[in-house]
């Protein structure tokens, strides 16, 4: 692997620059401490002063095909070759075949792409797009979620990111998904969890009166809220209950799309098809900035003879769309899906539970593919989080420290409140998760210190 030679004057000059006028997401401006990157490559990326970290982060879960991969690299580079830019409304060959490649992936009769710059305008627009459908204005999504920051996407989220910004007034309805380890059904078993989320499902859609919801929205399995993966029926059930009361299901596989579960789609591993389905990070490893919405039949011929009110510039950008179709076709070539589940099933999973075994701070291990969570805990037996739900991971004492010493260790950790999640590359090797997991063993340590 090549690295840049250590420049810590370069990397002091890059973080002065970055304060200086940068304004960063999600943070207190005056208390971040960007750490400046100098390159990356595969599963790693490296800093100016001669530290390389193995991204266990994938950034925000992004790179499914490592950083730097080279057939990408080209494809950008010949498309910036041919035509950078073009408005949406022309046919371009790559975006047909960004479209085809997509189409040909989602599941059923998701045979229509609407491109988006990133994951929260495809929620944006596949909201609307069932309103429009339906004629019908309120949108139910589930407590634990994430849909992005934009105006409708972050009232959709469901967690506490929204709550300094939640207007209350786009017609969003929250609703308890299934979640066995905290059960808000106070079920014992799988089965009990699922039989009694439906049933709530129902009741919220009986109070708020079917006939004026137009959606639900749920992510397939929900990211950054936990990786909590449904119990068997669940999103079936849910489908149905959707069909019978003509609500437009919609399925958010920003996070769990193409690869991260070990399946193209978290869908395959349930059989169920939505009527609509957002994508984004994945689909080209976000490379360049690209997202999107799979539609139906039903719900593309809405918009047949009448005109869909949506657009944005950059809807089905050349170099995204070359980018998405070389990911795609080298995700393919290279069995890279089938990587994601194997290094998970065989490597990862049993690795992680292993951990579980040994550390009294890890309450429960959860995920399939290269999509795991551990979920850090004061006391086993209580289920007590580390940290309480609505705190911030990465600023709060225990989970900071255990960041840290993640860092230390070689290890670029994903943490969110109490937990931190296990989301390599699906490009990720053996030796590679392995040594991960060895930090990760290291690492917690320092979260053992502080349970009970
Ligand atoms: N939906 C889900 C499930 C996500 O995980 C995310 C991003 N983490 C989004 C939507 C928003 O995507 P973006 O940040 O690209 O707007």
């Amino acid at each position: 692997m090549t690295t840049t030679q250590p420049d810590p004057a370069a990397g002091a000059a890059v973080h002065a620059a970055d304060r200086a006028h940068v304004f960063h997401s999600w943070s207190a401006q005056g208390l971040i401490d960007p750490l400046p990157v100098a390159g990356a490559e595969g599963s790693y990326f490296w800093d100016y002063d001669g530290n390389r970290y193995l991204d266990f982060s994938s950034q925000l879960v992004n790179t499914n095909i490592g950083h730097q991969h080279p057939k990408v690299i080209a494809a950008i580079q010949e498309q910036a070759g041919k035509l950078c830019t073009i408005a949406p409304g022309f046919a371009v060959d790559v975006r047909a075949e960004a479209a085809r490649l997509v189409a040909e992936r989602t599941p059923g009769d998701l045979d229509k792409i609407f491109f988006t710059n990133g994951g929260a305008e495809a929620v944006e627009n596949a909201v609307r797009m069932a309103r429009l459908h339906t004629g019908r204005a309120k949108v139910l999504s589930a407590y634990r979620s994430y849909h992005g920051a934009t105006a409708a996407a972050i009232n959709l989220t469901g967690d506490p990111r929204r709550w300094p910004s939640d207007t209350a007034s786009a017609g969003v309805v929250h609703f308890w998904g299934p979640f066995l380890y905290r059960s808000p059904f106070h079920a014992e078993n799988e089965a009990q969890e699922c039989e009694r989320a439906l049933a709530h499902l129902e009741d919220t859609i009986a109070f708020e009166g079917p006939q004026s919801i137009a959606a639900i929205i749920l992510e397939t399995v929900p990211g950054t809220a936990g990786i909590m993966v449904p119990p068997p029926g669940y999103l079936a059930g849910v489908h149905e209950i959707c069909d019978r009361h003509g609500i437009v299901f919609i399925l958010d596989e920003v996070m769990a799309g193409f690869g991260r579960t070990g399946h193209w789609f978290a869908a395959d591993h349930f059989g169920v098809t939505p009527d609509l389905l957002t994508f984004a990070k994945g689909v080209n490893s976000g490379y360049v900035p690209l997202g999107g919405v799979a539609i139906s039949a039903e719900i593309a011929a809405t918009f047949d003879q009448r005109p869909y009110p949506g657009g944005l510039t950059y809807s089905g950008h050349p170099l995204a769309c070359a980018s998405a179709v070389a990911t795609i076709n080298a995700m393919a070539e290279e069995k890279i899906v089938e990587n994601a589940a194997e290094i998970g099933e065989k490597v990862i999973g049993p690795g992680l539970r292993a951990l579980a075994e040994r550390h009294p701070s890890v309450g429960e291990v959860r995920g399939l593919g290269v999509f795991w969570a551990l979920e850090l805990v004061r006391d086993k037996e209580t289920r007590e989080p580390l940290v309480p739900y609505n705190a911030s991971g990465t600023a709060n004492a225990p989970m900071a420290e255990f960041a840290a010493a993640c860092k230390r260790g070689g290890l670029w950790p994903f943490v969110n409140m109490n937990r931190t999640h296990v989301v390599p590359p699906c490009t990720v090797t053996e030796a590679e998760a392995k040594e991960g997991l060895a930090a990760l063993d290291a690492a917690l340590a320092v979260a053992d210190a502080h349970t009970a």
